[in-house]
């Protein structure tokens, strides 16, 4: 079995269902005793954010290709950085290390086209709704259109995920919300929804939701078993 790399702690709360979904996946595929081998990188939140914040994207790539070398010479035969966010310094990143760099957005735009999904609603932080990196890669390298909520419900969101569940809070009264915000993407044409955000499923699910769900954490875990078990990801995404 190869072992994942993991740079987490953006935030904590989704690398633990990271950890808990590839354990669970290795348990399923292999039984017994199994578990994955992991190499974890847990970064502190409140410094990737304040980073975030000021803009300050070239030290936030520096940090974690940093964490991704320092899982390179832990044995890490991949890499994955557990939030969609900080894709938008994928590439330093990537090119910091000598083993894959397994993308949150290639995953779940694979899975969307998979399923004939072509205009899926994202739903996102700000930084992920309002910057190309995740639309224009979806675009140019899936050929999905991505939609993304109005500009009040764009706050919104971001506030979900930074202010409730990244702390750990997860209230009815937001999952509502954000459903709605769900109903008014349905009624603006999209055929789908992205959970582009490694927090928010932990507010929403497939049953929940109108729409078909796809969602970024799930498909990036799996993607990294499929890796570490040495299976053909293509083929083999449905039945892990
Ligand atoms: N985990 C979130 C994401 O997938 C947000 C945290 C962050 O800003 O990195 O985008």
């Amino acid at each position: 079995m190869r072992t994942i790399g993991l740079i987490g702690g953006m935030s904590w709360e989704s690398t633990a269902v990271y950890y808990r979904q590839i354990n669970e996946n290795i348990r399923t595929r292999l039984g017994g005793l199994a578990s994955a081998k992991i190499a974890l990188q847990s970064l502190d939140f409140a410094e990737v954010v304040a980073l975030q914040k000021n803009n300050r994207w070239d030290d936030a790539a520096a940090l974690l290709a940093e964490s991704a070398k320092r899982l390179e010479i832990a044995g890490a035969d991949c890499v994955l950085i557990c939030t969609n966010t900080m894709h938008l310094v994928a590439d330093p990143v990537a090119a910091a290390v000598g083993v894959p760099l397994i993308d949150i957005r290639m995953e779940t735009g694979k899975a969307l086209s998979a399923a004939g999904k072509k205009r899926p609603l994202l739903l996102a932080t700000r930084y992920t709704m309002e910057h190309g990196f995740y639309a224009d890669y979806m675009r140019d390298k899936c050929g999905i259109e991505v939609l993304v909520p109005n500009e009040i419900d764009r706050a919104k969101v971001h506030a979900v995920i930074f202010d409730e569940l990244c702390c750990g809070i997860v209230k009815a009264d937001s999952r509502h919300a954000l459903e709605k915000i769900v109903q008014r993407g349905k009624d603006a044409g999209a055929d789908s929804v992205i959970l582009g955000c490694t927090e928010i499923c932990l507010s929403l699910t497939d049953d929940n939701l109108e729409l078909p769900v796809f969602d970024s954490t799930t498909l990036h875990s799996k993607a990294a078993v499929a890796h570490a078990l040495g299976l053909d990801r293509d083929l083999d995404q449905a039945a892990i």
